[in-house]
């Protein structure tokens, strides 16, 4: 199991966890859900590019599920195991 915890620190005030996952993820695929937990994974998509998805999740127990399921089946057909499970703490 890895676990993150991602202290984020910018100048920006975000309202939600989700503005906040924006802005450490700004190129991200897709960021889905709300919540101070994230699922966050760094896998290719393609050959030729990784795409970043990142999951937001209310509960620790939620996103550990998630963590766990994705560890065990993988995110995409090219899975590399490159997964993160961050804590947010707003500062
Ligand atoms: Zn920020
Ligand atoms: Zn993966």
């Amino acid at each position: 199991m890895k676990t993150v915890y991602r202290r984020h620190n910018c100048t920006n005030a975000h309202h939600t966890f989700r503005a906040m996952a924006e802005c450490i993820w700004p190129h991200a695929d897709s960021i889905d859900g709300e919540g101070p937990y994230a699922t966050v994974t760094c896998c290719p998509h393609s050959p030729s590019r990784s795409a970043v998805t990142v999951r937001l999740h209310d509960e620790l127990a939620t996103a550990q599920a998630k963590f766990d399921e994705i560890g065990r089946s993988g995110c995409s057909g090219r899975c590399t195991g490159n997964h993160d499970l961050i804590e947010f703490r707003q500062s």
